[in-house]
């Protein structure tokens, strides 16, 4: 790791340096900074809530990921989405359980474990970063617990937003979330039918500009499918699921709440 005196360096361009030269513990610091404040701005449920306990029979069903250090909590909001910070938190939408049964939640974090495991999310957080504190100046960039201000933070956020995964790193995290569900005994197919979800919940919504726009960030889901059903059949798998969703695996208060009216669609991130 590169020191940089921050009276020394006070111009965006020194920012820039030190933002190459952050390390992974510093990006591993970023990213709690960064979940702080995310939790802070989201309804995080409760661990006696019917979604955080699902969420827990879940998580459960992962048997190789001690060494990850995960943390994990359900946001109540309509958006479909989950994703995995780099700090090993792990934050799940109601919007996403409301849309999807349990192998295909578990693939789906599946997949956001495999951006964790590939270092997609440090380098997602690394690139942020780099942007954000050359906007800033290096008065502002410490990575140091609780150094970086909620603006700072909150640009951190849309950056992190608008700099879309590659082609091949959401393949590469299908094909991670494929694996996690062969080894822990999940269908094989839990992922194809996962994106699948999606495709439908965005067809559902296609007069929506906004959703329409997220998803052309997303237009690759059908090719994806494709690959990992593929990817499955030559394993030999037979797909014995049928591509529904909400089967029995909903919390067991007995409501069958379909996906709310409007869902955000984010999930592929
Ligand atoms: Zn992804």
């Amino acid at each position: 790791m590169k020191v940089v005196d921050p009276n020394a360096a006070v111009n965006a361009g020194a920012a820039a340096v030190q933002a190459l030269t952050i390390s992974d513990a510093q990006v591993a610091q970023l990213c709690a900074q960064y979940m702080t404040e995310s939790d802070g701005q989201n309804t995080v449920l409760p661990a006696s809530n019917d979604y955080a306990q699902r969420l827990d029979r879940i998580m459960a069903r992962f048997k190789n990921i001690k060494d990850l250090n995960l943390n994990y909590k359900v946001y109540q909001s309509n958006t479909v989405n989950a994703f995995a910070s780099g700090d090993g938190s792990v934050r799940v939408y109601t919007g996403l359980m409301d849309a999807m049964n349990d192998d295909e939640v578990f693939a789906v974090i599946g997949h956001e474990l495999g951006h964790l495991i590939n270092k997609d999310v440090r380098d997602a957080y690394r690139a942020a970063y780099l942007v954000v504190a050359a906007r800033y100046g290096i008065a502002a960039v410490n990575t140091t617990a609780g150094a970086l201000s909620t603006g700072f933070l909150g640009d951190l956020g849309q950056q992190l937003a608008q700099n879309a995964y590659s082609r091949r790193q959401e393949t590469q995290a299908d094909e991670t979330a494929f694996q996690f569900c062969v080894t822990n005994g999940v269908d094989p197919y839990a992922m194809y039918h996962a994106l699948n979800v999606l495709i439908r919940l965005s067809g559902e919504n296609s007069q929506q500009s906004k959703i329409a726009e997220l998803l052309s960030t997303h237009p690759n889901t059908h090719k994806r499918a494709a690959h990992i059903k593929e990817m499955a059949e030559s394993a030999g798998y037979k797909m014995t699921t049928p591509n529904t969703t909400n089967t029995g695996s909903k919390p067991s208060n007995g409501t069958t709440t379909k996906p709310k009216a409007t869902p955000k669609l984010k999930m592929g991130n």
